[in-house]
């Protein structure tokens, strides 16, 4: 048996470690950091990339950038790295993220603990030792105490399969596994499938590039201005004028984005002042803060929601100049999906070289050797771009074959829909901590992904305090925890709109709530509560008896 430290990971087949990490996004990367320098523990983090980043590494896309402002998107336990690091706009592009994490695993020194280019097949719990036994696609066997899962919540790349695709003769990429390598659109009849987020950001960026492009769209989303541009000085200055003040303003609000949330009621309030503060926020910028900033309850009330999305279809209607066009790009559904932005999105079908088929009213029938072909229409094309989104939020847990405590499956656990308690851990499954895990805050990541990894480093601290050997939350807890996701996610208007939010972009995917609604804020005090509570929520294992 050997232990890091002794041996090579990459030689070693059997690792010995107190917490094993999966992922080296935002989350592992951090999960690493925490457990080998916070809390001292032998770790070692497994990613199937061949370098860190996650999100930012796969998604190397035309456009690929943030949506949430950078203040917000980055560490905020680390204040020399928030100052000595100098973001060049409101929301970076992929290889500047890329970068930034790139440098945060050098500071820390972390890659000596990370194995690239591995996939963690199995993680099995051992009811005799107390421990966690992984298995990789390339042979490790890992016992670990402890597992700290990063595996993505947007990371499961949802690689559809059509008909005849293997026959295409042109180049075929996905947004989510993109080259390393440039790829030149000059001059070529491009077709690229799907409208959500990356579709948008890649669209709108690909456009002048290309000889053609072909929009295939499913569903059309309400679309809003990001207004990109350099950071905003004020904003740094009052960050730095309270650091620690502005990061708690975020921990305590609905979406931890950074921005000022309204607390304005939109819901009887006269139609024009309504389409006045919209339009305020429609020249300023940003998705969530459209949704968020604007008024208080675009999430719940019909009225006010109608009032946003009557909003954007008359600016879908003034910006693209072809009627048809414009009524193809026309959502007919709620706003209630996650908000997406992206500057001149709807002004791109102003262009001539760009084209939109409704594959909702033209299914598409086969992909053939030289395109697209809807029931209507054969689309000669030199590339194809999959722009079909991710198996969200379960896909990646759901890949690796988890068994816990007497061999129970997470898959038949959840087969009919995730389970957990708090977004962070799920009964039958001790000493396992998976962040932003389903049924976890809807927000803006990295802060949340700090305050989780912080949870399950204390709850790990308390386990080895007191030398016990596992804590597990109760099965009554976790009851708890979805009947209350459940209760609060059907207050809001989410559920009434299919989106990967619930499930529905997935055929044969359980379509159910798989997120906690109530805000950042009020997911922090339950964090807190748990902990106060002495853990009361939670069965706490004392050691294996000797023999
Ligand atoms: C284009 C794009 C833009 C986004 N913009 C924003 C934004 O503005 N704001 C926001 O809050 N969120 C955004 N997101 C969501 C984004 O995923 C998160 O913000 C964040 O980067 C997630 O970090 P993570 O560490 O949790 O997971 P990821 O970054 O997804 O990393 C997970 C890693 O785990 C690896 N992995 C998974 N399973 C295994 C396994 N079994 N074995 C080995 N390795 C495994 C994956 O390959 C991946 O490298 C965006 C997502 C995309 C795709």
């Amino acid at each position: 048996m050997t232990s890091v430290g002794e041996k090579k990971p990459e030689t070693a087949t059997h690792l010995e470690v107190d917490v094993a990490v999966i992922g080296t996004g935002f989350a592992g990367l951090y999960a690493l950091y925490k457990a080998r320098k916070e809390l001292g523990l032998r770790a070692h983090a497994f990613d199937d990339a061949e370098g860190v980043g996650g999100t930012w590494y796969w998604n190397r896309y035309p456009g690929a950038r943030s949506d949430t402002e950078v203040t917000a998107y980055c560490y905020s336990f680390d204040r020399e790295l928030f100052d000595a690091w100098k973001w060049t706009a409101k929301y970076p592009r992929q290889s500047e993220i890329l970068a930034y994490l790139n440098l945060f695993a050098d500071r820390y020194d972390l890659r000596r603990d990370i194995t690239f280019g591995t996939h963690v097949d199995s993680v099995t719990w051992n009811d005799e030792t107390s421990r966690w036994e992984l298995r990789t696609d390339k042979g490790h066997h890992v016992t670990a105490q402890f597992v700290i899962e990063g595996v993505g919540l947007l990371s499961s790349t949802n690689l559809p399969t059509f008909p005849g695709q293997e026959k295409f003769k042109g180049e075929i990429y996905h947004t989510a596994r993109w080259p390393h390598e440039e790829v030149s659109f000059a001059g070529k009849r491009v077709g690229i499938i799907g409208t959500g987020s990356s579709g948008v950001q890649c669209i709108t960026e690909i456009a002048p590039e290309c000889g053609h492009l072909t929009v295939f769209q499913r569903t059309p989303q309400y679309i809003v201005p990001a207004v990109h541009g350099p950071r905003d000085p004020k904003i740094l200055e009052s960050i730095n004028a309270d650091y620690e003040g502005y990061w708690e303003s975020v921990l305590r609000s609905v979406t931890a984005f950074g921005f000022e949330e309204s607390s304005v009621i939109g819901e009887g309030m006269s139609p024009e002042e309504r389409d006045d503060i919209f339009d305020r926020q429609w020249n300023s910028g940003g998705g969530f803060q459209f949704m968020f900033a604007t008024f208080s309850d675009v999430g719940t009330s019909l009225e006010t929601n109608q009032a946003a999305t009557d909003f954007i279809k008359r600016k879908i209607k003034a910006i693209v100049r072809d009627r048809e066009t414009a009524a193809k790009l026309t959502p007919s559904d709620l706003y209630a999906k996650r908000p997406v932005c992206c500057d001149g999105y709807y002004e791109t079908y102003n262009r001539d070289n760009v084209e939109l088929v409704d594959v909702e009213a033209h299914p598409l029938v086969e992909i053939t050797e030289n395109g697209i072909r809807t029931n209507e229409h054969e689309y000669e094309l030199d590339m194809l771009i999959f722009a079909t989104g991710f198996d969200a939020v379960t896909g990646n847990y759901l890949k690796i074959d988890h068994r816990g405590r007497g061999g129970v499956e997470l898959r038949t656990k959840w087969a009919n829909r995730p389970l957990t308690h708090l977004g962070l851990m799920a009964a039958g499954f001790p000493n396992l901590f998976m962040i932003f895990g389903p049924m976890g805050p809807f927000t803006n990541q990295p802060p949340a992904h700090e305050a989780q990894v912080n949870w399950a480093a204390d709850a790990i601290q308390h386990v080895r305090e007191h030398h016990l050997e596992a804590i597990e939350p109760t099965q009554h807890a976790e009851d708890r925890w979805i009947a209350t996701c459940d209760e609060i996610a059907y207050a809001t208007l989410f559920p009434k709109v299919n989106s990967w939010i619930n499930g529905a972009n997935i055929p044969g995917k359980p379509i159910t709530v798989m997120f906690y609604m109530a805000g950042m804020g009020a997911y922090m005090d339950q964090l807190r509560a748990a902990v106060k509570s002495g853990y009361a929520d939670f069965t706490l294992l004392g050691p294996v008896p000797a023999g």
